[in-house]
């Protein structure tokens, strides 16, 4: 089953092998979990189920680590991150086939967002970091210190590995911690090969360390363990509720991006086309494996049949099929128990009444994107999250109506509005409860510093920018006079 290298480019990444201190630890009589490609079934590696005496290993290496990293001047770790960044923008092309191999997502989406973005996210992260206010005097006299938090454990899901562990990685390592990531089961080779860069870059040793292997015995054993002083989870509501008491148990601090049931609010007819193409691209991206996905949305009442033509004939064009090849604009989903999840779910629409189109199994892992409408507000397919290429279609009667169908569920992590006027969007967007709004389609800017990361159940803290590098930072007050303040760190 595994084999002893996986070659990626001229950089080979070692198999059943974790990345602690700098080294790769092949450790013996672990479990191996073998890891496949959802598109044809094919094992490609194999990992290890790290026990803990591997999670103790790599705690230490990460708190050893830990004076010499933080010493360094903030301008000195953002230099690091660049030149990872510039090692991303090497292997990229390999980073992204690696990636969709191991999730099944386009490779002209991997590219994207499995390389570009990364890469992105780093150098401006490093940007805010060099002008970051790390040490100033505030209005009463008192020296105001930033200091790393200390060692930071990273638990990451398996839809946008690369990004979800780069959205932890950059600004944890610029604030002056170290860290130990644990990647999903599913997607654990792009972690390993990031590793295999910050080797390639000369991070120093301990200060990113990867173990990987099951949520619930790897995952656990790590949140368990006193070897960390934050955790910062990507991941599901039900485990990031865990992650969230066990660390409240011990009073360290804990960020949480969990799930999502996004909606987008259409409040005029003006620009329906526009409004339901880019919403059925936006849920469908990655198989609608996204927690950002708009999975709802709402139109006025009277334009719902007009919607739904428009959505069913945009959902019909996807090219279903081998991610790797360019044409391809939907992949599998990441495992059987997605897909059976995602087949359940509007199955049971079905049941209700609701009317269905598309939602039903191609070979394997496959399946082809659905529209459902006629549902209740309740019904679960409105409800839950999916987490696969569903988009459930509402009808509203005025603003005030469709702002409480788009509040209406357990989450918040993010909403798009579509309007004609401006004024009207704008009391919109203050009226929707989510961690991000894009109004009228605006696409992502290059700069990927707007805050990331949900209201209510969606979760506690946010990614990307200067919001983010606060996560990793204690606040220290000095009050009494000692030296000058030094402008940076
Ligand atoms: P998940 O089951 O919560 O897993 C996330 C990570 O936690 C994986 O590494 C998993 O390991 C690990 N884990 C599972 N049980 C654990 C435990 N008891 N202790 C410690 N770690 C444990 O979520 P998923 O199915 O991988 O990802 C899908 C979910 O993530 C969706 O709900 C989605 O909305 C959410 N998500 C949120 C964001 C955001 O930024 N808000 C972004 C992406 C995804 P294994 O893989 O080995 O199980
Ligand atoms: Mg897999």
């Amino acid at each position: 089953m595994a084999t002893s290298s996986l070659a990626v480019s001229s950089l080979n990444v070692p198999m059943n092998s974790i990345f602690i201190g700098g080294q790769w630890v092949t450790p013996e009589g672990r479990d191996l979990i073998p890891v496949d490609n959802p598109a044809t079934s094919e094992v490609i590696a194999s990992i290890v189920d790290a026990d803990c005496s591997d999670v103790h290993a790599a705690f230490t290496a990460a708190r050893t680590a830990l004076p010499a990293w933080s010493d360094l001047t903030a301008d000195q770790r953002a230099d690091h991150l660049d030149a990872l960044a510039d090692a991303l923008h090497k292997y990229g092309d390999d980073l992204a086939t690696l990636a969709s191999r191991e999730i099944g997502m386009p490779i002209s989406e991997s590219r994207a967002v499995q390389a570009g973005l990364p890469e992105a996210v780093l150098r401006s992260t490093a940007d805010v970091a060099r002008h970051f206010a790390w040490n100033y005097v505030d209005a009463s006299g008192s020296q105001i210190i930033r200091e790393p938090v200390g060692v930071v454990l990273g638990i990451t899901p398996w839809n946008f590995p690369v990004h979800q562990i780069v959205a932890k990685l950059a600004p944890a390592l610029v604030a002056g911690c170290t860290i130990v990531i644990k990647p999903a089961e599913l997607t654990p080779l792009n972690a390993l090969f990031l590793a295999r860069l910050c080797a390639e870059v000369g991070i120093p040793a301990g200060v990113v360390n990867v173990v990987t292997g099951r949520g619930s015995t790897t995952g656990e054993m790590l949140v368990q363990s006193d070897g960390y002083d934050l955790v910062t989870f990507t991941g599901s509501l039900t485990v990031g509720r865990h992650i969230g008491a066990v660390a409240g148990q011990r009073v360290v601090r804990a960020t949480l991006e969990l799930g999502g049931k996004s909606p987008a609010v259409v409040l005029d007819d003006d620009g329906l086309v526009d409004a339901v193409r880019t919403t059925v691209r936006n849920c469908f991206t990655n198989a609608g494996q996204k927690c950002n996905a708009p999975t709802r949305l709402i139109v006025p009442e009277e334009a719902r049949a007009r919607a739904t033509e428009i959505a069913v004939a945009a959902a019909n064009e996807y090219v279903i099929g081998d991610p790797l090849d360019e044409a391809t604009t939907m992949g599998p989903l990441a495992s059987a128990a997605q897909r059976d999840k995602v087949l359940g779910y509007v199955e049971g629409a079905k049941s209700r009444g609701a009317t269905v189109a598309g939602g039903t199994p191609v070979d394997g892992l496959f399946v082809r994107p659905a529209i459902i409408t006629d549902v209740e507000e309740h019904d679960p397919v409105v409800q839950d999250e999916i987490f696969g290429p569903v988009l459930v279609i509402l009808g509203h009667h005025g603003e005030d109506d469709a702002v409480r169908l788009a509040n209406d569920t357990p989450y918040g992590l993010s909403a798009e509005v579509w309007s004609s006027d401006a004024s009207q969007a704008q009391r919109v967007v203050r009226r929707i409860k989510a961690g991000q709004v894009r109004v009228n389609g605006v696409r992502s800017p290059r700069l990927p510093i707007a805050p990331f990361g949900g209201y209510k159940a969606s979760g506690l803290g946010r990614e990307l920018g200067p919001f983010a590098l606060e996560e990793f930072l204690e606040i220290k007050a000095v009050l009494g006079r000692t030296d000058e303040p030094e402008e940076k760190r």
